[in-house]
C-alpha cells in the first residue's frame, strides 16, 4: 500500500530522535574545530611547506588560529543569531575550500571580482558534480547538523559575562601564542602573503569585504580625460589609403605552449607559414582578464598600475578616438571591464543561429565572418579590437572545433581532475592550435583586403594558465607568488606589405628583437605609434615597434603606390 511520502517512513523515524542538546560555547568550540581543520586543506599544505624547518612553530600557529577562530565566532551565539551565522561561515568555507583544493586557487579581492562580472556561461564550467558532492559533504550535511542541534543559552545577562570571559581568553592566549614566537610567524607571513588569503572562512570574507569597499568607492568615479592634445601624423595622413589595426586581446594563452616560443609541439604552423614578428619574454600585468585586460589598454605601467587609476583615467581607446581614429571593440568573451565604455561596442556571443555558437558561447571563428565584412567596408583609419574567448578554462575542450582536435587523447570535460595531466595539456595545446588559425585568419583577412587597407594585427594574451603544475590549475594567482605559466604571455604581431611601406616598419629589425622583454606596459603606446599618433601621452620607449619604425616611410622610395593604384574590390556591405 502507498503512503503519502516514499520519505514517510524515515521521516518519522528521524523526528523520534531527540534533538542532542549542547551548550552555545561548546558548539563555537566545535564549529571552530570542524572550519580550521575541515575546510582548510590547501591552506595546511602551504602552511606545512612554508614553516618547513619547524613543525612547533606550525602548531602554535594552528593553536593561535583555532583560538582567534572560537574567538570571532563566540560574539555570534546569541539566540536567533548563531545558527544563521555558524551556517553561513561553513558556506563560505566549504565553498572556497573547492576551489583551493581542487583548482590550487585563492579566493582574494582580485577572484571575487571575476566572479562578479562572469557570464552566466563562464560560470556554469564550474557547476560539476564535484562541485556539488564537495558541498554535500563539506557544507549541506554540518549545516544541517547545525541547524538540527539544540542549543543551551544562558540567561542574556550571565551570557555576556561568560562569552566576553572566552572571548578575552581565548584572544588573549592566541595573542600569547603568537607573541611567544613571533619571529618566524611575522617571517613566514611576510614571505608568504598568500598565506592567510588562504585561510576559510576569514580569507575570502576579507576579499569581499575589500572588493565592496573599492566598488563603493568607484560610485564617486570621475574619469579624467587623457591626451585629448592627440592628432594623426603625417605618416598615416600620407598612407594613401586606410590604416587599420586589429588589436587581438587574447584568453589565457601562455608562452611555453607556442612552437613560435620554443615549444617542442607544433602548436603554431599557420602563424610560422605567415612569417609574424614574435616576442618570447613578455610579460602580463596580471593574472586574471579582470586587472590584465584594463592594464593593458592603461597608460599606465604594471608598477604604478591599479584599478582606480584605470577606472578614473581614460585609456588607449579613448586616447585613439580622441586623434579621429575611429574604434571599435567586438567581444566573445566577458565584455570589455569597463575600457570600451563609450566606443563602439559589439558582443558576439549572442550570435544564437550561428554553428559556431552553442550554449551561449561561441568559437573565436566567429569574428571573422563580420571582421571580412567590416575590412570590405572601411574608408577610415582604425582600430578594431578582438577580445577573443581563446583557452580559457576550465572547458577546453570547448575552445576548438573537431578539426583542431589533433592532440588526443584531449580531456572532455570541465572537472581537470577526472582527466590525466597529458590529457589537460592536450585539450589546451588544441586551443592554441586553433587561436594560431584565428590570428593567422585575422592577418590573410588583412592581406586580402590589402589592395585598400594597410592592415597589421598586434596579438597579446591577457595571462597565462597552470596547468597542473605543483598542483595549481588555471590562473588568477597573486601576482607576487604567481608561477610564470600565468605570467608569460605570447605577444605576436602581424604587418601587412602595404603597412610596411606606407608606415615605414622594418620586420628585419624586429625579428632581431624578439628576445627583448615586453610586456603589456608596452600596448598602449605600441598602439599609438602603430597608428602614427602624435600626443604628449606618448612614450617613445615603451613603443616596442619605435626603433624599426622609419619616421619618412611615406617618401617614394616605398612604392607603395603601385599597389594603391590597383582597382578597389569590396568584398560586402554592412559593419556591425
Ligand atoms: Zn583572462
Amino acid at each position: 500500500m502507498s503512503r503519502g511520502s516514499p520519505f514517510g517512513d524515515r521521516v518519522l523515524t528521524f523526528s523520534r530522535i531527540r534533538r542532542p542538546e549542547i551548550g552555545s560555547v561548546v558548539l563555537s568550540a566545535l564549529v571552530a574545530a570542524y572550519l580550521l581543520l575541515a575546510t582548510n586543506n590547501s591552506f595546511w599544505n602551504r602552511a606545512a611547506s612554508y614553516f618547513d624547518s619547524s613543525k612547533a612553530s606550525l602548531l602554535l600557529f594552528g593553536a593561535a588560529l583555532y583560538l582567534a577562530l572560537f574567538a570571532i565566532l563566540i560574539p555570534m551565539s546569541i539566540k536567533y543569531l548563531m545558527k544563521p551565522a555558524l551556517i553561513f561561515f561553513i558556506l563560505v568555507s566549504a565553498s572556497a575550500s573547492y576551489f583551493g583544493d581542487a583548482f590550487g586557487i585563492i579566493v582574494d579581492r582580485d577572484m571575487i571580482g571575476n566572479a562578479v562580472v562572469t557570464t552566466p556561461a563562464e560560470a556554469s564550467h564550474f557547476l560539476t558534480g564535484s562541485l556539488a558532492q564537495h558541498l554535500v559533504i563539506y557544507a549541506l550535511l554540518p549545516s544541517l547538523l547545525v541547524a538540527w542541534v539544540k542549543v543551551r543559552h544562558r540567561r542574556f545577562l550571565l551570557k555576556f559575562v561568560v562569552n566576553l570571559l572566552f572571548f578575552t581568553v581565548a584572544l588573549f592566549a592566541a595573542g600569547g601564542l603568537i607573541y611567544s614566537n613571533f619571529a618566524t610567524f611575522a617571517y613566514v607571513l611576510r614571505e608568504h602573503t598568500d598565506l592567510m588569503k588562504r585561510f576559510n572562512p576569514t580569507g575570502p570574507l576579507v576579499a569581499a569585504a575589500r572588493y565592496g569597499l573599492s566598488t563603493y568607492r568607484e560610485r564617486n568615479l570621475v574619469v579624467q580625460p587623457l591626451g585629448t592634445d592627440a592628432r594623426q601624423g603625417g605618416r598615416i595622413a600620407q598612407a594613401g589609403k586606410p590604416v587599420v589595426v586589429v588589436i587581438v586581446a587574447g584568453e589565457t594563452a601562455r608562452a611555453m605552449n607556442f612552437s613560435l616560443d620554443g615549444y617542442d609541439r607544433e602548436t603554431n604552423p599557420e602563424l610560422k607559414a605567415l612569417g609574424v614578428v614574435n616576442y618570447s619574454n613578455a610579460t602580463s600585468c596580471g593574472t586574471a582578464t579582470a586587472v590584465s585586460l584594463p592594464c593593458m589598454f592603461s597608460v599606465y605601467p604594471r608598477d604604478e598600475y591599479s584599478d582606480w587609476k584605470a577606472r578614473s583615467t581614460e585609456n588607449l581607446v579613448h586616447v585613439l578616438t580622441h586623434a579621429g581614429v575611429s574604434v571599435s571593440w567586438w567581444d566573445n568573451n566577458t565584455g570589455s571591464k569597463g575600457i570600451a565604455d563609450l566606443i563602439s561596442f559589439a558582443s558576439m556571443t549572442k550570435q544564437k543561429g550561428s554553428p559556431l555558437c552553442s550554449r551561449g558561447e561561441c568559437l573565436d571563428e566567429i569574428f571573422l565572418g563580420e571582421l571580412d565584412r567590416k575590412l570590405g567596408a572601411t574608408t577610415g583609419n582604425s582600430v578594431i579590437v578582438l577580445h577573443q574567448l581563446g583557452s580559457h578554462g576550465p572547458s577546453y575542450y570547448r575552445r576548438y572545433p573537431e578539426a583542431f582536435r589533433r592532440f588526443t587523447p584531449d580531456c572532455r570535460t570541465a572537472e581537470l581532475m577526472r582527466c590525466t595531466t597529458a590529457e589537460i595539456v592536450n585539450a589546451y595545446d588544441n586551443t592554441i592550435l586553433y587561436t594560431d588559425h584565428v590570428l593567422a585568419s585575422v592577418a590573410k583577412l588583412l592581406e586580402k583586403h590589402q589592395d585598400r587597407l594597410a592592415g597589421a594585427m598586434i596579438y597579446m594574451s591577457d595571462h597565462g594558465e597552470s596547468l597542473g603544475e605543483n598542483g595549481i590549475y588555471l590562473h588568477g594567482a597573486p601576482y607576487a607568488i604567481a608561477p610564470k605559466e600565468q605570467t608569460r604571455v605570447p605577444f605576436i604581431a602581424w604587418f601587412s606589405k602595404p603597412y610596411q611601406t606606407a608606415m615605414g616598419v622594418d620586420t628585419d629589425c624586429l625579428a632581431k628583437e624578439k628576445d627583448q622583454p615586453r610586456s603589456h606596459d608596452n600596448l598602449f603606446h605600441t598602439v599609438l605609434g602603430m597608428m602614427d599618433v602624435q600626443t604628449k601621452t606618448y612614450n617613445r620607449a615603451l613603443d616596442a615597434f619605435a626603433a624599426c619604425t622609419r619616421p619618412d616611410a611615406q617618401k617614394p622610395a616605398s612604392g607603395f603606390h603601385a599597389v594603391d593604384s590597383q582597382p578597389v574590390v569590396g568584398t560586402a556591405s554592412g559593419v556591425l
